[in-house]
């Protein structure tokens, strides 16, 4: 090998998990470099100015935070805050030809009880939601200190978390199957089943749903999804600063394009030339594109198959069933989410089309942190929508990627015009060009834009948190590789996925158990 610059360790990939990983290790003492291939850090985790006249900073792709344990902000002394949303959820219901609405408070209250009834008829339905959570709850926080440390076996961690029941219907039965039998009502088991399908395409009866959904109620030890103060960037900026403050070189504009590894040590070169050598490799992007610059065959993995849609509004429109809007807007607004709207539109998906009424979330930063935007905009009223359509897989935009973006994109504005008493373009805000502001991202879009392979928001399909029998002797932190010197540590090793930045501790701590 011909080696230019040695370290203890080279970071592959500037996402939040690669500058959690370096952290980890600069802080521990070791001499660090960090190579991505973008012009900027942050990989999914970046804030922009996509309507560049406007002051109104965006979580570009992801945008709620759930799974990032407080330990790793109290380790590495960032300073970040996520904020409660006072509303969890607001779904608008047209039925009879009458618009209504479930509005969930983020705790349980006697409004959320009362649209429960309103909508089922009796205090039944709104039990069962209150008994399911609370025991999903204490798995939560039962569960929560094991991502960061070895991995344990599922016999292993069943037994020392001690919930046989709650663990059985997570982790071993079909969650679609749960769920019809917990609840009776289309629209509840609706806005139950989503947490399952985030960026997963998949029927409700495939065990890879209970996967999403685990992760997506037992983040942090109670499963809150909370607003990034500041927004997404906000997060990349302060590991950052840690890292660099704790001796780690980033190089941008860094792409790695060659791994080698021997008994030496590893090396890399970037696209333009550039060689690092270090004792160990700590990979950040996806599993597939290891996989591809190693010369092996990528792990498979479903596709991606989410819309992510950004709006800059001039002000809240107004909705068909009277709520208002800084309620409903405030947590997740679930539209054509139902149980039976969700199968359809899988199935429609998997046949090969976009789905008309496309199921989709969406939530309004600025309600609960308004510092996105600059004073003068906040002033004048003005707010930002994220939306992320479900059942969008890659595979309908192959054909005509931007076409099919269109159809896409004006298929979800028509979902969610549905409920709106005065349509969304109508609130929009208008750029300097005359085109409203409005971009959307489809799965390809991810691909080229990110390197998320197929638009996979996880990198690969989720793992559940623990291990089988045959894997005891290659995993221990879940980010082992059959190279002794190269270690996963982005969203695509086991118990990655998701804004955590567990994937990059838990490498970390697999280099520094090492040596
Ligand atoms: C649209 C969207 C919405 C989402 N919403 C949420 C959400 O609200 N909450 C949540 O918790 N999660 C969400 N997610 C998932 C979450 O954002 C990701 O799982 C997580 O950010 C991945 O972080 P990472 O650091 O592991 O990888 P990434 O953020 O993918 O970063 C990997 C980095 O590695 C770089 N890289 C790759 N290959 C190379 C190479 N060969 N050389 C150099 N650099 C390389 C890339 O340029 C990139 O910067 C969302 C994702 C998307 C796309």
């Amino acid at each position: 090998m011909s080696l230019d610059q040695k370290y203890d360790a080279i970071v592959v990939g500037g996402g939040h998990n690669g500058l959690v990983a370096a952290a980890y290790l600069a802080k521990a003492g070791k001499s660090v470099v960090l190579l991505e291939g973008a012009t900027e850090l942050g990989g999914a985790t970046t804030s922009v100015r996509p309507f560049p006249e406007y002051d109104a900073k965006l979580s570009r792709y992801s945008y709620l935070v759930s799974l990032l344990p407080d330990q790793i902000v109290a380790d590495l002394g960032i300073n970040f805050k996520t904020l409660e949303r006072s509303i969890a959820s607001y779904t608008p219901i047209r039925k009879d030809g009458e618009d209504s609405g479930l509005l969930i408070s983020q705790r349980w209250d006697e409004r959320t009880a009362e649209d429960f009834r309103k909508l089922t008829g009796s205090d039944k339905e709104g039990q069962a939601w209150q008994g399911f959570y609370n025991e999903i709850a204490e798995l939560a926080e039962r569960i929560a200190p094991y991502m960061l440390k070895p991995l344990k076996s599922a016999s292993e961690l069943k037994s020392e978390i001690g919930l046989p029941d709650v663990w059985d219907y997570l982790m071993e039965r079909p969650i679609g199957e749960v769920i019809k039998e917990r609840f009776q009502d289309d629209v509840v088991r609706g806005v139950v089943l989503t947490d399952a399908l985030i960026g997963t395409f998949v029927s409700a009866d495939d065990l890879q749903a209970n996967r999403c959904f685990l992760y997506h109620l037992i983040g942090n030890g109670t499963g809150q999804w909370r607003v990034p103060q500041g927004g997404m960037g906000a997060l990349v900026i302060e590991l950052k600063r840690v890292a660099e403050l704790n001796g780690v070189k980033i190089n941008l504009n860094s792409y790695v394009s060659d791994i080698d590894s021997d008994e030496n040590g590893v090396a890399v070169t970037t696209s333009s030339g550039a060689k690092y050598s270090a004792q160990d490799l700590l990979f950040a992007g996806a599993p597939q594109t290891l996989a591809k610059l190693r010369g092996k065959s990528a792990p498979n993995s479903l596709e991606g198959s989410q819309m992510k849609i950004n709006m800059l509004l001039s002000k809240l429109p107004q909705l068909k069933s009277g709520v208002d809007p800084k309620l409903a807007f405030a947590g997740t607004f679930h539209i054509n989410e139902s149980y039976s709207q969700l199968e359809n539109s899988y199935q429609l998906a998997k046949s090969g089309q976009i789905p008309g009424d496309l199921p989709l979330e969406m939530y309004c930063h600025t309600l609960t942190d308004p510092t996105i935007l600059s004073p003068e905009l906040n002033q004048r009223g003005f707010h930002t929508l994220t939306l992320f359509g479900l059942h969008t897989p890659a595979a309908l935009f192959d054909k005509d990627p931007e076409g099919s973006k269109e159809l896409a994109k004006k298929s979800a504005i028509e979902s969610l015009n549905q409920y709106l008493a005065e349509p969304i373009e109508s609130v929009l805000a208008v750029c300097k060009d005359g085109s409203l502001a409005i971009e959307a991202k489809s799965p390809l879009d991810l691909e080229n834009d990110l390197g998320l392979p197929r638009g996979n928001i996880f990198h690969r399909d989720l793992d559940f948190p623990f291990i089988d029998g045959t894997e005891r002797n290659e995993l221990t932190w879940g980010s082992e590789t059959d190279d002794s010197r190269i270690f996963l540590a982005g969203a695509g090793a086991r118990r990655g996925g998701g804004v955590s930045g567990i994937a990059g501790h838990n490498a970390a701590m697999a280099v520094l158990s090492k040596h």
